[in-house]
């Protein structure tokens, strides 16, 4: 899933550092390695790694993060990467690439 990426400079993920309480949580379920956490807060590792999947805005305790996802876009990468790895999924429009 690495090798997915939107193109540099598009994705949506925001973080407010000043809400963060460093717990690690985000770090813990992205599947991008889009953050680290340095001295209690976290930051951003490689933001332009973010496929907006949102995993790490729905376990952040304090609300320090958000995204507006890109209309499926990473949806419709998911589904192809299973499809190539023979594992059956249904394509639907999802209105966007
Ligand atoms: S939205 Fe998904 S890919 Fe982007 S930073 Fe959060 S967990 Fe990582
Ligand atoms: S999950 Fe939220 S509070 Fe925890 S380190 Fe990440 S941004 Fe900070």
């Amino acid at each position: 899933m690495k090798e997915f990426r939107y193109i540099d400079g598009v994705v949506t993920i925001a973080l407010d550092a000043k809400t963060c309480v460093g717990c690690g949580l985000c770090v813990q379920v992205c599947p991008h390695q889009v953050f680290v956490v340095q001295k209690g807060k976290a930051l951003f590792a490689d933001r332009d790694a973010c496929i907006e999947c949102g995993a790490c805005v729905k376990n952040c305790p304090v609300n320090a993060l958000s995204v507006t996802p890109g209309v499926g876009c990473a949806s419709l990468m998911i589904k192809r990467w299973l499809h190539e790895k023979g594992i059956p999924v249904r394509f639907g429009g999802t209105g966007c690439c």
